[in-house]
């Protein structure tokens, strides 16, 4: 840049504020740097092209923007200096920027990543998504117990441009108009895309009383307060089918808009246009999509024809609960117009097939998005190789069937300019020393780290690295929750959304085997902090019943002062992308323990490699890639494979009883959810409810599962004394690392996909 920031930066801060930098508070620098770095994105080139992306998501984790933003513009490293010199620093000021709410967890941070990937790739395209107001939730813990309260984000001065445009969206019996804002994303090569969000001008936050209830019928007040509003009721399905409709119809209606704009005859959009639908949630922008095309005089063929050949598909999960479907009712509530066109959609399926698992429309009614999108897309893409796998041959086998030539994997990638240079500065510079920046831009120039695995002095410089991040670590936690940490313990680290087939309760009960051993005399070698971090749907019983027994066992350990020497159990609040940004690079351990075959990919995996943490985990997802890439003797892989949790599922034979009566010592363990020292503290109905559940159903296998864990655990933590030996191995995981850029998830996505240039 040509500007004297420096100058431009005084100027801002006597304008806004008469005062000088230096004298300037920490809220005041962030508005400053919002000012500076939102003007000089407006500045910054838009990607153009004759084919565009359009990334349709209900949710983008974006994570905080000023790193990042001022990281790609080239500008971090003098802002951060400018800062110093006047006795600021950037860290401190990016503590007055609210994370924006825009998502929930793996597939909202994907969103997020492949935004900045397309952008530093030059591709034109644009998210499109929801402008929630209150975004998923905030979580807070009181009586060792998760509550939800409202996140707002919103401010008068945020990272939200008002476009002036709107769009018509009929509902029903009433209609709106859809207020677009957006959100500039600016690659590394200096380029810029938009996110587009868009809004309800009549949403009234003030509805929301006593946590995250609220009126969920007055559509016109509540429509964009919340992402996924609690859907264990009617009311509140058709509230998510209404978001749904609003997205798709205002996103269908700005894509014909720009494609008039540009010039392109319609009847030629699959030429100009692509729309990636990321899981089931923008399903009706086929249905939609139809609609507007045939309003613009295309014929139903043509409409339908040219639809399939814009769309894409990226399924996430083979859970079945995940794969949203739709009562008819529903849908003629809310948008009575698709009707006709979703029949059809089904009667055209039906005459492709008239297996009834491939049915658009059920017998009972019931609309079925991935099957609407599968058939009347031109691609279905699995997330990691497994994932790809298990859809061909077992899930979706039946439509594999119908359309092989529709199904391809895109493994799941990662940005490491958040993930590595923005929240590890000190790894990324001693990269850098080491191979030059040549990775910056190609990622899989990290392999030349390699022959550093075996110099001593390079391995104990990296160990001084996760140190420094441990520290870090513990002042944001102590200033966040009050913690304390041991920065000298093997930091072990389990962060994602809390699910039981992710299995944060198999992690749970070896951590009370752990405390169990030390009571009785057994002193490891190494204290181990076992730290959490997850939120858990509001109506998800169970998982917020595993929230409750982690948070009241973390308080009888700490409790413990013999036991306290050894281990610590720590449950982060509100885990969200600023907080992964601090954890993740001082962890030693990454916990990756879900049900081999559940996990579609998992991308926290890929994020904690880079960082230099080794993997602890089962066989599943892109856990399978990572194992492949770094060889066994640099991973810990346990557990049940997935071809044999398919077959136990298949025929039933999977019982908790069976392993209980086994495992005399797996029985004890359970048994501790339930006695005396968690019943003292804990909610006797909660700890129950849990206990009851693993020793009569645990759907997702973690008994089964637990001594095999157990036993790869200890030996990880073993392999911590060796630390040359441990440092090589986390180095071994970095230079690896490289497949896992977003930027080649993105590049293979364009090739086979997108075609965009
Ligand atoms: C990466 C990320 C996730 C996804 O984590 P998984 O372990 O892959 O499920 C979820 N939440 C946040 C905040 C993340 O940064």
């Amino acid at each position: 840049m040509d500007i004297d920031l420096n100058q431009t930066l005084e100027n801002i801060a006597e304008f806004y504020y008469g005062k000088r930098l230096k004298d300037c508070t920490d809220r005041e620098l962030y508005y400053i740097l919002l000012d500076l770095t939102k003007d000089l994105l407006k500045g910054v080139e838009e990607i153009k092209g004759d084919r565009r992306l359009y990334y349709i998501s209900a949710e983008f984790l974006i994570g905080k923007l000023l790193s990042n933003n001022l990281l790609n513009l080239g500008l971090y490293a003098e802002v951060r200096d400018i800062l110093k010199k006047n006795g600021k620093s950037l860290a401190a000021v990016e503590e007055y920027e609210p994370e924006p709410s825009l998502g929930n967890g793996g597939l909202g941070r994907l969103a997020a990543c492949f935004l900045d990937s397309i952008a530093t790739l030059e591709l034109p395209g644009d998210g499109v998504g929801l402008n929630y107001h209150l975004g998923l939730f905030h979580q807070a813990f009181e009586d060792y117990k998760q509550k939800e309260y409202p996140d707002p984000w919103l401010s008068d001065n945020s990272w939200l441009t008002d476009t002036g445009k709107y769009f018509p969206v009929q509902f029903g019996d009433f209609s709106v108009d859809a207020h677009l804002y957006s959100i500039d994303v600016c690659g590394y090569t200096k380029k810029k895309n938009p996110l587009m969000l868009f809004d309800l001008d009549t949403v009234d936050e003030s509805i929301v009383q006593s946590g995250i209830g609220f009126d969920k019928d007055d559509i016109r007040k509540n429509l964009t307060l919340f992402l996924y509003p609690d859907d264990s009721d009617d009311a509140g399905r058709l509230l998510r089918v209404y978001q749904q409709y609003f997205l798709v119809s205002a996103g269908a209606q700005m894509i014909i808009e720009d494609m008039k704009a540009a010039g392109y005859p319609l009847q030629e959009i699959s030429r100009h246009a692509v729309i990636q639908i990321n899981d089931t949630h923008p399903s009706m922008v086929i249905p939609e999509l139809i609609r507007l095309l045939m309003e613009n005089g295309l014929t139903l063929d043509e409409a339908i024809e040219q639809t399939k050949q814009t769309c894409a598909y990226t399924n996430h999960t083979i859970l079945a609960e995940a794969l949203e479907k739709w009562p008819m009712g529903f849908l003629e509530q809310v948008a009575p117009q698709l009707l006709p066109i979703i029949e059809e959609l089904d009667k055209r399926a039906k005459e492709r097939s008239d297996n009834p698992k491939t049915a658009i429309i059920d017998e009972n009614g019931v609309v079925h998005m991935a099957n609407m999108d599968i058939h009347f897309s031109k691609s279905t893409n699995g997330v990691a190789k497994i994932h790809t796998d298990i859809l061909k041959d077992t899930e979706l086998h039946d439509f594999y069937e119908l359309y092989p030539e529709k199904f391809n994997n895109k493994t799941n990638g990662i940005t490491f300019r958040r993930w590595l240079q923005a929240c590890n500065p000190q790894l990324t510079d001693w990269i850098i020393s080491k191979i030059g920046t040549g990775f910056l831009k190609n990622a899989d120039e990290l392999a030349k780290l390699l022959p550093f695995v075996k110099q001593p002095q390079a391995l104990k410089q990296l160990a001084a690295i996760k140190q420094e991040k441990k520290e870090e670590l513990a002042v944001f936690l102590k200033n966040r929750q009050g913690i304390e940490l041991d920065t000298h313990s093997i930091f072990d680290i389990q962060v994602k959304r809390l699910h039981e087939y992710k299995r944060q309760q198999m992690n749970l009960l070896s951590a009370i085997h752990l405390y169990q051993e030390i009571r009785n005399g057994y002193k490891p070698e190494q204290k181990v902090t076992i730290i959490f971090g997850a939120k858990a749907a509001p109506a998800y019983i169970l998982a917020k019943d595993i929230i409750h027994a982690i948070l009241v066992f973390s308080q009888i350990v700490d409790s413990d002062p013999e036991v306290s020497k050894y281990m610590q159990v720590v449950m982060v609040e509100n885990y969200d992308v600023t907080c992964a940004e601090k954890l993740i690079p001082a962890a030693d351990i990454s916990e990756q323990i879900s049900l081999a075959s559940k996990e579609a990919s998992g991308t926290s995996n890929m994020k904690f490699m880079l960082n230099g943490a080794v993997t602890l985990g089962t066989d599943d997802g892109a856990n399978v890639e990572i194992h492949d890439l770094v060889g066994d003797d640099n991973i810990f892989i346990f557990g049940t494979k997935s071809e044999d949790v398919i077959e136990s599922y298949a025929k039933g034979d999977y019982h908790p009883q069976a392993v209980l009566e086994a495992e005399p010592e797996v029985n004890d363990i359970v048994n501790f959810l339930v006695g005396e020292e968690m019943m003292a503290l804990g909610d006797p109905e909660c700890l129950h409810r849990l206990h009851h559940d693993m020793t009569t159903k645990d759907w997702f296998m973690a008994l089964r599962d637990l001594e095999a864990y157990m036993a790869e655990r200890k030996k990880a933590y073993a392999a911590y004394a060796d630390k040359d030996k441990w440092y090589a191995m986390a180095l071994t995981n970095i230079a690896m690392a490289g497949y896992f850029s977003s930027d080649r998830t993105i590049e293979q996505y364009n090739k086979d996909i997108w075609k965009l240039k």
